[in-house]
């Protein structure tokens, strides 16, 4: 590596199956940018010594993703919105102190606003299915936008009540029997859980409740066509899909790491779509 280019990398155990240098090095190549984005598989036991040295390795930053996303926030300097949601996956350095953000937040918001524009117009109640790290970054996200309630209903009860700890008491836990009659009050649906990817169990809920006006997002985006997606389209439901989120959720660290900051285009869009979908 000359000194002119900068590098950045996703860290992440396993890390082969991370989207992230594909869409980086497509916007290092559209904005003619002196970068390179890598994979870097790093096991636990190995993470801290590999942050703590990541200048040293070359990095101008990193994304950091499972098992990392909690671990990274001892190691660093984290914002606001990556201590209360708990968990970052940026970072890169500011005059020498490496600092950490979390990206979901804008991605969730960010896809939602393009796809869906007004969907927070007069939004007053969020239903949020799930309770793990995706959930805490949408919740914090609902938050920052002032919607009124949001209820959460997860399968394991607990979580769902310690997510109204975290956040306050906009946040209403509900239990999965309880969905029916919430659907009717929801004016927009976010699938945060695992429900519906790839070797996961299917994510069985019907969308007959929701009022016409809702709005349906799923942040699961292998498979691409989530059914939570298709049965919103085929109601005539607006929706915002998993891939929309994945693509907004870069745009922050490209510019933090190379001085440009990036757009979300179509033909972006189709380069991880065909990543996604093609045959394993
Ligand atoms: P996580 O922390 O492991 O949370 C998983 C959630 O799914 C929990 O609420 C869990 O419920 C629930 N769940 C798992 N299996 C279930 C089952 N059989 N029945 C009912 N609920 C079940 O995972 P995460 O990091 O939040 O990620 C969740 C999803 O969001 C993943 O598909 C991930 O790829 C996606 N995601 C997408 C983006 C994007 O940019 N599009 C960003 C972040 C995450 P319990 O609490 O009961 O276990």
């Amino acid at each position: 590596m000359t000194e002119d280019i900068r590098a950045a990398c996703v860290i992440g155990w396993p890390v082969e199956h991370s989207r992230s240098p594909l869409i980086h090095n497509y916007w290092i190549g559209k904005y003619q940018v002196a970068g390179e984005y890598r994979r870097e598989a790093v096991p636990p036991e190995e993470f801290d010594g590999f942050v703590k040295e990541l200048a040293e390795r070359g990095y101008a930053g990193a994304n950091v993703t499972l098992p990392h996303k909690e671990r990274v926030l001892g190691l660093s300097a984290p914002d606001e919105r990556a201590q209360v949601v708990g968990a970052a996956n940026t970072l890169w350095f500011d005059e020498g102190v490496l600092r950490a953000t979390n990206t979901d937040v804008e991605g969730f918001l960010a896809n939602l606003d393009a796809a869906t524009p007004g969907w927070d117009r007069d939004l007053e109640t969020a239903l949020v299915l799930g309770a793990g790290g995706a959930a805490r970054s949408v919740v914090f996200s609902l938050i920052a936008r002032d919607i009124p309630a949001i209820r959460v209903v997860n399968r394991t009860p607990e979580r769902a009540e310690a997510l109204r700890e975290r956040f306050g008491p906009k946040v209403r836990p509900a239990a999965w029997d309880e969905l029916g009659g919430l659907m009717r009050s929801a004016g927009l649906l976010v699938n945060t859980t695992t429900l519906g990817m790839q070797g996961q169990p299917p994510l069985e809920i019907a969308l007959d409740d929701l009022p016409a006006s809702a709005v349906v997002c799923d942040l699961v985006y292998a498979p691409l066509l989530t059914d939570l997606i298709r049965k919103a389209s085929t109601r005539g439901l607006r929706h915002a899909d998993g891939l929309g989120m994945l693509l907004h959720q870069a745009v922050r660290g490209f510019s933090l790491w190379f001085g440009v900051t990036p757009e979300v285009t179509p033909e972006l869009r189709a380069l991880v779509e065909a990543d996604l979908t093609k045959p394993a």
